[in-house]
């Protein structure tokens, strides 16, 4: 008798679960859908998938998107349409210079812990204003200070690199999507769990604006020397989902604490005269 119950339950729970969506798909495939999708667009063939009425029917219902984005909010970058997606397709953070603060990495873990979505891409792009200011030293004001200091890093690393002046923003574009990667990971135990568990994977790209064309770079270089230097952590091989509630307070008061890419370099290589991040 019991066991009956038990396969009705389950049959009832498979019915009012199972919805032809591409839910938990692998982070390759994921990759790989972006990849033809912008394919696509630059070769001037868009299929516009799920971009009908009934599409957005369907997802009213419930969203089950392939991918979490972190893209700037330049108009000029519009996610769905340079990947040629649909309704429901991408969960996507916009920000200026597509920077992983608080509430963006807080978004990103909705994405990945409750959507469940196995690829976050972090996509920068070319003639960045945000990165442009930053690296030209434009005097700014308002909140936008608080905003731009997350590029900070990059623009020094890029400096640091000795890159020609002609090339510094480009440069300091594609290492300001590896600096949100890096502010993810290190900011956000539950995403870095994730990856621990080669559950999730976060890759870089950068769109290039006069061509459409998306350039991608893979995972951040240091991925595993973060994730080393965060591995004695109790409880990374714990599930992350029942986590994602936990509050990331202190917008900007935390950045200054944070640790920079050389600070974990320092710190990790036994270096006690780690870097500030700040500006
Ligand atoms: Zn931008």
């Amino acid at each position: 008798m019991r066991f009956f119950f038990l396969v009705i339950v389950a049959g009832l729970s498979y019915f009012l679960s199972a919805e032809p969506t591409e839910r938990g798909i692998l982070a390759s495939e994921a990759l790989k859908k972006l990849k033809e999708g912008n394919q696509r667009f630059v070769e001037e063939r868009v299929m516009r998938p799920n971009q009908t009425f009934d599409r957005l029917m369907k997802v009213s219902t419930g969203q089950h998107p392939f991918v979490s984005i972190l893209s700037c909010s330049d108009s000029r970058v519009p996610p769905e349409m340079l990947f040629d997606q649909g309704f429901g397709d991408l969960f996507v953070v916009r920000v200026a210079g597509n920077v992983a603060d608080t509430d963006e990495i807080g978004t990103l873990e909705y994405g990945v812990g409750h959507l469940g979505t196995e690829l976050i891409v972090v996509l920068g792009h070319t003639k960045c204003g945000a990165v442009s200011a930053v690296a030209k030293g434009a005097s700014v004001g308002g909140h936008i200070p608080a905003l731009v200091d997350n590029i900070i890093p990059a623009v020094k690393k890029a400096k640091g690199e000795g890159v020609k002046e002609s090339g510094l923003i480009d440069r300091a574009i594609e290492l300001n999507a590896f600096q949100g990667i890096e502010d993810i990971l290190i900011r956000s135990k539950e995403i870095r769990h994730l990856v621990y568990q080669h559950r999730v994977t976060l890759v870089g790209a950068v769109y290039d604006l006069s061509t459409g064309k998306v350039k991608w770079m893979g995972e951040h270089p240091d991925q595993e020397r973060i994730l080393k230097f965060f591995a004695s952590e109790k409880s990374h091989t714990e599930g992350a989902e029942g986590s994602i509630s936990k509050p990331d307070t202190g917008k900007k008061k935390e950045s200054s604490t944070l640790k920079s890419p050389s600070a974990v370099r320092s710190a990790s290589d036994g270096d006690a005269a780690a870097e500030s991040a700040g500006p």
